[in-house]
């Protein structure tokens, strides 16, 4: 089904069938970040799309895995469920068939790690691309996994945004605190997914642009 105009209920339209608010794709809506909402209804240009249930890293502060202050609210719950593939293309093609330039992005906020469900979504976007022809899908990541980013290149995945508040590993550690991954895996992952022809960038988490800062990226960017 083509979503003809913009807004909640057209977009409730084009969700198939089933019965009271517990359809695949509202289910996912759900889950959707207060500021990523409004970006979905009134035309969007990008499509957040929550995926993961988990994160393996617990970045200091900003984790929702360990947020323990109950007086905080967090803007976006984390999914308690893992989609299936086909609840990914339920939701993400009305998106990819009306919007001027789609692109749909996996990942958003701090929402778990959007490849750790790598074959879901390299299933997806295998067939979105038999469906459609136009748009570009892109991956908000910790770029943890770089086999995952390779697997979903070779599928479809046409760019990867990938997230360090450090060109130093030993700063990024400290506060990612990663479970089973290094800093070399994001490095690779950016590296692969460049050599493979995609779109890369650095989701730059601190600010700072002192001359120490920038001759640290250096050598990050050389690779
Ligand atoms: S890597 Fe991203 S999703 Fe995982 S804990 Fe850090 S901010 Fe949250």
């Amino acid at each position: 089904m083509i979503l003809k105009s913009r807004g909640v209920g057209s977009f409730f339209k084009c969700l198939p069938q089933i019965t009271i608010g517990q359809t695949p794709g509202r289910k996912l809506l759900s889950y959707l970040s207060l500021p990523g909402r409004p970006q979905l209804f009134s035309g969007p240009v990008g499509m957040p799309h929550p995926s993961s249930p988990a994160c393996n890293a617990n970045c200091v502060d900003v984790s929702l895995s360990t947020l323990k202050r109950k007086t905080i609210v967090s803007p976006q719950d984390r999914l308690t469920f893992k989609p299936t593939a086909q609840e990914v293309i339920e939701y993400t093609v009305p998106h990819l068939q009306t919007a001027p330039f789609p692109i749909v992005s996996f990942g958003q906020g701090c929402e778990g790690e959007p490849l750790l469900m790598w074959e879901t979504i390299r299933e997806a976007i295998i067939e979105i691309g038999n469906i459609l022809t136009s748009g570009s899908i892109n991956i908000n990541t910790n770029g943890s996994n770089p086999k995952a980013v390779e697997a979903l290149m070779n599928a479809g995945l046409d760019s990867i945004r990938v997230s360090t508040n450090s060109a130093r590993e030993d700063v990024y550690a400290k506060y990612y605190r990663p479970n089973n991954y290094t800093f070399h895996d994001i490095v690779q992952s950016l590296k692969t997914a460049g050599e493979m022809g995609g779109w890369t960038s650095i989701n730059y988490s601190f600010s700072g642009y002192g001359r120490i800062v920038l001759l640290n990226w250096m050598p990050f960017c050389a690779n």
